[in-house]
């Protein structure tokens, strides 16, 4: 069986050495020398100024919204994963929907303009697939209008535009380190940004708004992650470089096998250097897109419909017009992608969907 990911696991005496450190310094959460070594070697290795170590991605979009006093109206993407949207509404907030570029996959800044109003207070943005948004003319509008704006950065681990970390875009970048992603602690997720005054506000509200043991700046939230979830980050960041390597030929052997199956792919923003997070793939009409994910499925190729269903058409969430996005979510799929996938089931998952096409 193959399926669309499958965590990477390192080999489990390395993780063990950092278990047997834990139980010496019988020091298990609240900010340990684990957490704080996971932070260091991030921003090391991503070239960033902060970053703060959270419980998932989801906590880390609220957090955000909260630091930056986002209320009212927010312009969202109806492409993403479902934590997007919830986040918002969960903050008691709206998302108001712009609809997606069809060629980027990402929010169409265009569509941004359109949708404020009197009550919108900020943006949040998805690089959907680790690809960047259109910053610059995010960044623009934001400028003009007064709006706070959230990357939410959960698939663009290791990503750079014009040579830059693109964590380092936005009010906050925030991004996962669930289990199923590039980069993983099993769960896990950050908060950056480039001010160090709401660095400090997050990471009060990362632990229930404590100043000082007996003292509190504001309501805080528990935000925090454990020297288990740290010590998982601090191995896997040992086979980071191999992690991207290999995800880098897998797409290569996806293109040359797949270059007669009538389907388009995203285009990589210009100027980006792209973590070849997902293999996504847009297939000419719906019909033929369950046409090859039922002969995968015979096969026991399990590829995943992601994003599916357009997220403005959740029941708990106002209508807005999205029409780009209602219909490349029904037609697109992401093949399987994961550090131990090889290259025969590339092979044979691209005759699986030659086949399909071609009967
Ligand atoms: C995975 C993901 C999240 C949620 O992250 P968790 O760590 O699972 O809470 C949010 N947004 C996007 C786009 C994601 O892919």
């Amino acid at each position: 069986m193959i399926n669309v990911t499958k965590p990477f696991l390192p080999d489990m005496e390395e993780y063990i050495d950092y278990v047997k450190s834990i139980w010496e310094r019988n020091w298990l959460t609240n900010n340990g020398p684990l957490v704080n070594d996971l932070e260091l070697r991030l921003k090391d290795f991503l070239g960033l100024d902060h970053l703060l170590f959270l419980g998932n991605g989801t906590i880390a979009i609220q957090i955000a919204m909260k630091a930056l006093g986002m209320k009212g109206e927010i312009i969202t993407t109806p492409f993403s994963y479902v934590a997007t949207t919830s986040s918002i509404v969960w903050e008691g907030c709206k998302p108001v929907f712009a609809d997606i570029d069809p060629h980027s996959l990402c929010i169409d800044p265009a569509k941004i303009e359109e949708r404020i109003t009197e009550h919108t207070t900020g943006i949040l943005a998805t690089h959907v697939y680790g690809n960047p948004c259109d910053v610059l003319a995010i960044e623009k509008i934001a400028a003009k209008h007064n709006l706070k704006v959230i990357y939410d950065a959960a698939h663009a681990f290791g990503v750079k535009y014009k040579g830059r970390s693109i964590f380092e875009y936005g009010d906050i970048s925030t991004t996962s380190f669930h289990s199923t992603k590039l980069f993983h602690t099993v769960e896990g997720g950050a908060v950056i940004t480039k001010d160090h005054d709401l660095l400090k506000t997050m990471a009060r509200m990362r632990n229930f708004g404590h100043n000082s043991p007996d003292t509190f700046d504001g309501a805080g939230i528990n935000g925090k992650n454990s020297e288990f979830h740290a010590a998982m980050g601090l191995v896997n960041m040992k086979h980071i470089d191999a992690i991207m390597a290999s995800r880098k030929a897998q797409a290569m052997a996806y293109d040359k096998c797949l270059a007669n199956l009538n389907v388009t792919k995203p285009t990589i923003l210009k100027g980006a250097e792209w973590n070849y997070s997902y293999y996504p793939i847009i297939f000419e009409s719906e019909e033929i897109l369950l046409k090859s994910i039922y002969e995968l499925n015979g096969n026991w190729v399990y590829p995943r419909r992601y994003f599916y269903p357009s997220l403005s058409t959740l029941d708990y969430v106002d209508k807005y017009e999205c029409p780009i996005s209602e219909d490349i979510s029904k037609r697109v799929l992401c093949l399987p992608m994961f550090h131990s996938l090889k290259e025969e089931d590339i092979y044979f998952i691209s005759r699986l969907l030659l086949r399909a096409q071609n009967n």
